[in-house]
């Protein structure tokens, strides 16, 4: 079903074959290894709203079932339990590989990046799907380059305490490229910078989630260090248009996916601060160690060969994430009946 040199995966047969009248295309069975998660549901919702069936993988590591229940029950749309750690046969047409465990708090001792991509590489190799991986700005380490580029090589601690998810998202890069020089696999690589919107893990430890829960929580903001260092935030939805743009185009990446509006810590704090309470503290922490001193996507490439750039600025986006944690933590209070 799989024709090498194809230039879209329109002109493959797909492996589901039929043809819905509102699609006007093939349908597509698509994987979307940790779909549980955060970004990996607003993808999911996309692929379903556009008519394609979904294959979501995961071990509720850290995403939760909450995330996709309403999409239960809809025929174009299975929940399997799985590590990826562990192989897995499937037929299917394209791989969204984001299972990762990917906060601070998650990530360290996880082989996922390294057997779970390896096995997603495997599967795609063997029934000719495309993959796309996500692997991250943390490439790019504590980076001497600003903003920073594609074709800057980065600068990583190989054994800090960060380096189990720089590391192991640069091996899964190369191992991506090593299935697509050496067994001709279609492989996309987004590089995504911090993103932010309604779903994210309450408590794994990032700063826009952590700082929202406490605004919301009436307890301080922790700011680690001084708060100068910078970050660029960018809404959910902005990023799964990306991620998308990238798997349907016909170019291999990698691709920085992310919003160059800059931010200190200090200034996020000011803009959650003036969005959800602005009687809200701020609270001094001690840094983590080897915690990069700036980020910013330089997204020319995306914006050329893509046709992409993201849409929401933080001040816009962050509003529309304060219902949903709202919700979450009143429930959590609930459970805990007080
Ligand atoms: P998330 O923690 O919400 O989602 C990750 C999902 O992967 C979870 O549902 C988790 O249960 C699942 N998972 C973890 N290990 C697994 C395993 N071994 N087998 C099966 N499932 C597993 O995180 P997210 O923010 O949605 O991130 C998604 C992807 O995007 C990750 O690969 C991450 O590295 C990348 N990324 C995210 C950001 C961001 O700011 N959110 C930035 C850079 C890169
Ligand atoms: N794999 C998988 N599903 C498949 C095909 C492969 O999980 O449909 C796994 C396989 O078990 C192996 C990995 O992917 O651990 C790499 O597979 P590949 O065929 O590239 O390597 P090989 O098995 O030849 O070492
Ligand atoms: N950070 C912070 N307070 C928090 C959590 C994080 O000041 O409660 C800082 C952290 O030190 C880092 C930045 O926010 O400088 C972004 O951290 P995050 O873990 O969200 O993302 P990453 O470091 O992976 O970019």
């Amino acid at each position: 079903s799989y024709n090498r040199g194809s230039s879209g995966i329109f002109q493959r047969r797909t492996v589901s074959g039929r043809v819905p009248a509102d699609l006007g295309r093939r349908r597509l069975r698509i994987v979307v290894t940790g779909g549980a998660g955060f970004v990996g549901s607003h993808l999911v919702d996309k692929l379903i709203t556009r008519g394609d069936e979904v294959i979501v993988i995961d071990n509720f590591f850290t995403g939760r079932k909450d995330n996709l229940v309403h999409l239960f029950g809809n025929p174009r749309f299975e929940l399997i339990r799985h590590d990826v750690v562990e192989p897995i046969l499937l037929e299917v047409d394209q791989i969204y590989h984001l299972a990762c465990p990917a906060s601070p708090v998650h990530y360290k001792y996880n082989p996922t990046n390294v057997m779970g991509t390896l096995n997603m590489l495997g599967l795609a190799k063997r029934v000719g799907a495309r993959f796309l991986l996500t692997s991250t700005s943390e490439v790019y380490g504590d980076p001497l380059e600003h903003p920073q580029k594609e074709t800057y090589w980065g600068n990583v601690n190989p054994i800090g305490e960060r380096s189990c998810y720089d590391e192991g998202k640069r091996t899964a890069e190369t191992l991506t490229m090593d299935y697509h020089r050496g067994a001709g696999v279609e492989v996309r690589i987004a590089r995504i910078f911090n993103t932010y919107g309604p779903r994210m893990c309450l408590d794994d430890g990032r700063v826009v989630s952590n700082f929202v829960a406490q605004a919301i929580r009436k307890q301080p903001m922790t700011v680690y260090g001084d708060g100068k260092q910078t970050r660029s935030f960018q809404y959910v939805s902005d990023l799964v248009e990306g991620l998308v743009a990238l798997m349907e185009g016909v170019h291999v990446g990698p691709f920085n996916l992310g919003n160059p509006g800059e931010f200190t810590m200090l200034e996020l704090a000011e803009v959650v601060k003036a969005v959800i309470d602005p009687s809200a503290t701020i609270e001094f922490r001690p840094n983590t160690a080897d915690d990069p001193h700036k980020r910013k996507p330089d997204i020319a490439r995306a914006k050329e060969l893509l046709n992409w750039e993201p849409k929401i600025s933080l001040k816009d986006g962050l509003p529309l994430m304060v219902s949903d944690f709202r919700n979450r933590i009143l429930n959590e209070d609930e459970g805990k009946g007080l």
